[in-house]
Parts: structure tokens; C-alpha cells; sequence
């Protein structure tokens, strides 16, 4: 059963300013639906396609969604293909007596000639102008609303839009901290609440990009104990990555381990996201003889980042790569310093 509230003014599309922006690759929607227009597809032939009501006025639409109040779905099923059970989207299809299926059971339905429910042969191209409009104007509210998304989808767009949320929620990886919200709440968050800056900005690369000439995806960070953020922006296609590398004093030395924050949805089933680290220090030791000597150390690593919306917390030590620096090859102070390269693959 889905609640909506309706009463409340046609949908509001438009987002606050964001730096996060969760891709979107895969189109799956009618334009004209989504915006709330009607449109009757080529080669209708129902009579009252030919001679379309006019549209009611402004004055009457404010009118009738006022009039509505708060509004329950009692049986979702109704706002569903008859046959594929897969939420309606226009252009919907109609026997004489009603029974309404989607454009692709239409197209099945024209090998038999009938009805699926009550067998009426089939006038493949009745259009149910009544349940477009139904499946157009019934709002549901996004399920992140509660993390700032304003925007209220009809009943076929909800997946979609859910997958591809701006609003879709990550848990801050904050000991005992409890705080979940869409990756800008969470950048305002580490800051107000933990004095965690991300104020490392990188540009990560697409897995094209990396063999064009004379561009240049590393980065150089000065990392600390804890938890450090760098902001990875992909220069292709604008998508902000946010990366979270902490950093854990051991006895031999220091790991550092990388972990890619990122909203659970499709896309994060899909891309891979790699890190190459490489720290270098040159080091003065001691010989026998009471002379100096100069050791130079390097050290490269390229491994795959887990993507995770922490709900599950953090991962363990032994889940995730740890690049350790010997100690014999820290510096003095308490910051390590090490350059990268960030690499997005889909
Ligand atoms: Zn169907
Ligand atoms: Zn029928
Ligand atoms: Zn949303
Ligand atoms: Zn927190």
C-alpha cells in the first residue's frame, strides 16, 4: 500500500545547489510523462484521440489538487499492468471492456488477438487516456526526502528515480556516530560535527583518460592519523568521488587504507574504482664505519577501492588493502606524505 499526500502543488523537479553528482547512465523514462504532460503516441486510433478534451484551466487543476486532502493507495496493483504486473507507464492499452496492459504486453497480446483477462478480441491501439492521466498526476514522495530530496515521482519513475537519487544516503564512518545523510550532508557533516576537513581536492581519472597525453590525474596529500578525505573529481563527466584514507600508526610502521564513500545503487554495482599509491623518502643511516649512508626508498601499489555507503560500518583491516610504510622509512613529525592517482572504471 503506498501513502501520498496529495493537496500539495505539482511536483517540485527542481534540486538544491549540489557538488555531488550521482551519474546517470541508464534512461529508462518518458520525458513527456515525467514532466506531467500528457502526450497521445503516433497512430492512436481510439475515437477521442482525434478530438481531445481541451485542458482544464490552471484555476480548476489548483482546485482539484487542493480538494484531495491526504491520499492512500489502498491496493498498488491497480496503478499495474494487468498482465507483467510492472508499474504502468504511457502509452497504456485498453480492451473494450477495460483491462489495461503496458505498450510491450499490448505487443504480445496481438499474437493471440484477445484480451488477456476477459478474452474480448483485442483493438490493439485503444489508448486509456483516463489511466494516463491517473498514473501522471499521483505523486509519491522519495523515499529521501527525509535527506533533503524534494522531488515527488509518479508511481513507474519511482525506481528509477530512486537509483538515481542525489539524495541517496551514506552513514559517516564517525565511531558511535549514528549520522546518515546524501554525500554533501555528509562533507558539511565531517566538518561541523568532527572537524574532519575534505579540503584535498583531486581529479580522478576515467579509465580512458589514463594514456592521454599531457594530462595529469596524480595527486599529493599530506596525510594524517585518522581519518583523511580527499573530493576526486572526474573531469569527463563532473561525478565528485569522495574517498575516505585513514591512516593507523602500527608497530612496524603505518597503514593506509582507502575506502571510495559512495550511495548504494546501480551504479556502484557496476564501477570499480582503483587507487595507486607510491610514497619515496631518502633516508640517512649509520654504517659500521660511522659514516652516513643514503638509502632511497620507493614504494608503489595500485589496488581496487572498495565502494561502500557504510551501512554496513567500516570495513575490517583484513577486508581491505593496507599499504604499509616501513617504519625505518617514516619521517619525523606526525604527517605522511604520499602521491596517487585515482582511476574510475565502468
Ligand atoms: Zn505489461
Ligand atoms: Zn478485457
Ligand atoms: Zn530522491
Ligand atoms: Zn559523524
Amino acid at each position: 500500500m503506498g501513502r501520498l499526500r496529495a493537496g500539495e502543488s505539482f511536483p517540485v523537479l527542481e534540486e538544491p545547489q549540489r557538488r555531488f553528482v550521482v551519474p546517470v547512465r541508464k534512461k529508462a523514462t518518458t520525458s513527456g510523462a515525467s514532466a506531467g504532460v500528457h502526450k497521445k503516441s503516433k497512430g492512436s486510433n481510439s475515437s477521442y484521440a482525434a478530438m481531445p478534451p481541451p485542458p482544464p484551466s490552471r484555476v480548476q487543476r489548483e482546485r482539484a489538487a487542493a480538494a484531495v486532502g491526504d491520499v492512500t493507495v489502498e491496493d498498488i496493483h491497480t496503478l499495474e499492468c494487468g498482465m507483467c504486473c510492472l508499474p504502468l507507464k504511457p502509452p497504456i492499452f485498453q480492451c473494450k471492456w477495460g483491462h489495461v496492459v503496458c505498450s510491450r504486453c499490448r505487443d504480445k497480446l496481438r499474437t493471440t488477438g484477445r484480451c488477456h483477462t476477459c478474452g474480448v478480441a483485442y483493438v490493439g491501439n485503444s489508448q486509456c487516456d483516463a489511466m494516463e492521466r491517473l498514473e501522471n498526476s499521483i505523486r509519491f514522495p522519495c523515499p529521501n526526502a527525509v535527506h533533503g530530496c524534494t522531488t515527488r515521482t509518479t508511481y513507474y519513475d519511482r525506481h528509477y528515480h530512486h537509483q538515481t537519487c542525489q539524495h541517496l544516503p551514506c552513514h559517516c564512518p564517525g565511531e558511535a556516530c549514528g549520522f546518515v545523510g546524501s554525500l554533501d550532508m555528509l562533507v558539511d557533516h565531517f566538518e561541523a560535527a568532527h572537524g574532519w576537513p575534505c579540503a584535498t581536492m583531486a581529479r580522478a581519472a576515467a579509465t580512458d583518460d589514463v594514456d592521454e597525453e599531457g594530462e595529469t590525474y596524480t595527486f599529493d596529500v599530506s596525510l594524517q592519523d585518522g581519518f583523511n578525505f580527499l573530493l576526486a573529481e572526474c573531469p569527463t563527466d563532473g561525478i565528485l568521488y569522495l574517498l575516505l584514507l585513514n591512516v593507523v600508526r602500527q608497530p612496524h610502521g603505518c597503514t593506509i587504507s582507502v575506502l571510495c564513500i559512495y550511495p548504494d545503487n546501480d551504479e556502484s554495482k557496476e564501477m570499480e574504482v582503483q587507487c595507486e599509491l607510491t610514497y619515496s623518502q631518502n633516508v640517512h643511516v649509520k654504517s659500521r664505519r660511522g659514516d652516513g649512508k643514503l638509502i632511497k626508498h620507493f614504494q608503489e601499489s595500485t589496488f581496487t577501492v572498495d565502494c561502500t555507503d557504510l551501512s554496513d560500518g567500516k570495513p575490517r583491516p583484513d577486508e581491505c588493502f593496507q599499504f604499509v610504510v616501513p617504519k625505518s622509512f617514516l619521517p619525523d613529525g606526525d604527517t605522511v606524505k604520499v602521491e596517487g592517482q585515482i582511476i574510475i572504471t565502468y
